[in-house]
């Protein structure tokens, strides 16, 4: 059987130097149904079970551009087995917002934390394996640009797809985070278990796009069961649901950051 592995993450994080390692020379290069944005897909080198995809760079799920819209379809009609999520480590916070949303798809997942060469550079590091223990997914270091880690990321990415594992990280501050397992439980309950986050962190947000995508009885029936715990919450934070949702990941990565930057000049006593 074949193993789909997705590569994902921001323009500019290395996601192409780091499918050229991984493919060689066993690539085809075509376009993302409807749209003009580059889809390149390849074998990973020495196993033809492997099927490598190179996901649109982009900064969220949102589905405004064409290019979140293409990498966003992907991978929630075509659920790859695992998504190997390439952040740079160099600029860590702008990457995990995309994370943020990735590890609610509940497909398996393996961080890569790239450009590790630059942040060595400066006597920084990263301590990956925290960063793994708050995700509930492994997280690896590489340098795309040199070779390092390359292997090892896509061997944890292998292992993902096979045990079918996705992350499951707790975001969000206790009383959304309830009032989105309420969404799951009455709204949702009809949908397979590794679909509900995704789709009520969404109707939460009052995502329109989202709901135009749920199955038929469900597309007609949540709204009418979700407004009101939405608008408790709302209440609650004295803010709206997508501000809410925002904020809540902008929190979370602070201080999973805060816990696991390692600088070179942290902790040496000033002049
Ligand atoms: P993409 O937009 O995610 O496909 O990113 P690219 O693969 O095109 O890489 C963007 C830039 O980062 C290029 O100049 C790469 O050479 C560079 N780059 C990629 N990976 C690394 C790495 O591990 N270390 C360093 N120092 N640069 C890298
Ligand atoms: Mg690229």
């Amino acid at each position: 059987m074949k193993i789909r592995i997705a590569l994902a993450g921001n323009p500019n994080s290395g996601k192409t130097t780091l499918f050229n390692a991984l493919t060689g020379s066993h690539r085809s290069v075509g376009n993302w149904p409807g749209v003009t944005v580059e889809k390149k897909e390849g074998y990973l080198k020495d196993d033809g079970n492997v099927i490598i995809t190179d996901l649109p760079g982009i900064y969220s799920l949102s589905p405004y551009t064409p290019e979140e819209k293409a990498a966003r379809d992907y991978l929630i009609n075509e659920r790859p087995d695992a998504i190997l999520n390439i952040i740079d480590g160099t600029n860590p916070e702008r990457n995990l917002y995309l994370t943020t949303q990735l590890a609610e798809l509940g497909i398996p997942m393996v961080c890569a934390v790239n450009m590790m060469d630059e942040v060595e550079k400066n006597g920084d590091d990263i301590d990956t394996e925290g960063m793994s223990k708050a995700m509930g997914c492994k997280v690896t270091k590489l340098s795309a640009l040199k070779g390092t880690g390359v292997a090892e990321s896509a061997r944890a990415a292998i292992r993902a797809a096979g045990d079918g594992i996705a992350p499951r990280i707790k975001i969000f501050p206790a009383d959304v985070e309830s009032a989105l397992v309420k969404i799951e439980n009455t709204a949702l309950a009809t949908l397979p278990e590794e679909l509900r986050r995704w789709f009520a962190v969404k109707l939460f947000e009052r995502d329109a796009a989202a709901v135009a995508a749920l199955p038929a009885p469900l597309k007609t029936q949540v709204g009418k069961k979700t407004e009101s715990i939405i608008k408790e919450a709302e209440k609650a934070c004295g803010d709206d649901s997508e501000s809410i949702i925002t904020n809540g990941r902008y929190t979370y990565i602070e201080s999973l950051m805060k816990s696991c930057r390692k600088k070179k000049s942290a902790g040496k006593p000033t002049v």
